[in-house]
């Protein structure tokens, strides 16, 4: 696909024009990954955060949240509950920070949870920038996966995006050395923010290209009025209606071009459509994470205002996942881990059982 190509995928915006789109994205997700959802339970462990990026709402200076730490013991209690309810995985996130404690603290209650659960979870940490060594010690903990955002693949967007003290190249330096230690490696961007435009977003999808990722979470800005860049912003219907079009066109864009990889269709769709999350389904994405942190840690990990899953509870979400992906004919990968198909190719470059696009879908 050209540039010029994937500029026309992401600015389709009559209806049928759409609906077209999502299908094309839909049935190459069904030909290279089947009817299939992969699932991981999120557990949000800590909101205690020493960035400040211009958009977070647990953003450092932010004074209205409370901060906290789930214990290691009650986020292996939580793990344990998900094994036995078969998430094949979990994701495990929180605020940055860079501390021996911190280092510890994630390295002890991975090998706990490992432990716990016979070794059979896959793990994505999605807890930011770290240093080699630490990123080293928690894939030998027990975690094969990690998820961190570029945010912008434009380094002067990344600049607007962040204070000073943040740095483009220290983030791709992660992202090399994530690699070199053998994780999935998952990236990507936010969004429809303020300031970006179609050509940045088509650059960020040659980005994820050039990076041969093998999962990507995505998913559309949305405000908080708590943050420099929200703060002003009116989130209005016709806003939302947008933020929800350039969400979805992204990930089926994404999809026609990386074709086998990992795809999050991110919960901060359904903040945009109470059916959101499904229409990301329905766009080309193959991941869901529903949250199984403890509701009253909920209300003070919103990253952006009008979260959905504050009061639902983690047994809710299980069903309430199921019945979505009956009604759209998908099957939830219960008790598997559904590591990355393009990772798995990577390593093992002749086509296998898995990576051989389905015959289901050849149709
Ligand atoms: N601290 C870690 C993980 C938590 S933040 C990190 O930054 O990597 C996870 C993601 O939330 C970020 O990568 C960012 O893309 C997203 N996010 C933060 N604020 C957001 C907002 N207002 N709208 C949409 N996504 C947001
Ligand atoms: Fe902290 Fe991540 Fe939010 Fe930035 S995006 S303020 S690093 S939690």
């Amino acid at each position: 696909m050209t540039d010029t190509e994937l500029k026309e995928l992401l600015s389709t915006c009559d209806p049928a024009a759409q609906q077209e789109l999502r299908a094309r994205a839909y049935l190459c997700k069904l030909k290279f990954i089947g009817p299939k959802i992969s699932v991981r339970g999120l557990i949000e462990i800590s909101n205690i955060c020493s960035k400040n990026c211009f958009y977070c709402g647990i953003r450092r200076a932010n004074t209205h949240v409370k901060r906290y730490r789930i214990t290691q013991e009650r986020i292996v209690e939580i793990a344990r509950w998900a094994y036995e309810k078969e998430f094949g995985s979990l994701v495990i996130q929180s605020g940055e920070i860079q501390s021996a404690g911190f280092a510890d603290y994630i390295e002890n209650t991975l090998k706990s949870i490992t432990a716990a659960t016979e070794g059979k979870l896959g793990i994505t940490i999605s807890c930011g920038e770290q240093t080699p060594q630490v990123y080293e010690r928690w894939r030998k903990a027990g975690a094969s996966r990690y998820l961190l955002r570029i945010e912008s693949s434009s380094p002067e967007l990344y600049h607007q995006l962040h204070p000073a003290d943040h740095d483009f190249n220290t983030r791709l330096a992660c992202l090399k050395s994530l690699r070199e230690l053998d994780y999935q490696v998952g990236s990507g961007v936010m969004i429809g923010f303020p300031g970006q435009t179609l050509d940045n977003l088509v650059r960020d999808l040659r980005f994820f290209e050039e990076l041969d990722l093998d999962m990507i979470g995505m998913g559309p800005y949305i405000p908080h009025s708590e943050t420099p860049l929200g703060a002003n912003l009116k989130f209005t219907q016709d806003y939302r209606l947008h933020q929800l079009e350039i969400g979805l066109n992204m990930i089926s864009a994404a999809r026609l071009l990386l074709k086998d990889i990992n795809i999050a269709a991110a919960t901060a769709l359904d903040t945009l459509d109470e059916h959101g999350r499904i229409l990301g389904l329905l766009s080309g994405a193959n991941v869901v994470m529903p949250n199984i942190t403890d509701t009253q840690f909920r209300e003070n990990y919103q990253l952006y205002e009008g979260k959905t899953t504050l009061h639902e509870s983690s047994g809710n979400s299980r069903d309430k996942l199921i019945h979505q992906a009956a009604a759209i004919g998908e099957e939830v990968l219960w008790g598997t881990r559904g590591d990355s198909q393009h990772y798995a190719a990577r390593h093992c470059p002749t086509p296998t059982a898995e990576s051989k696009p389905s015959t289901l879908a050849e149709g």
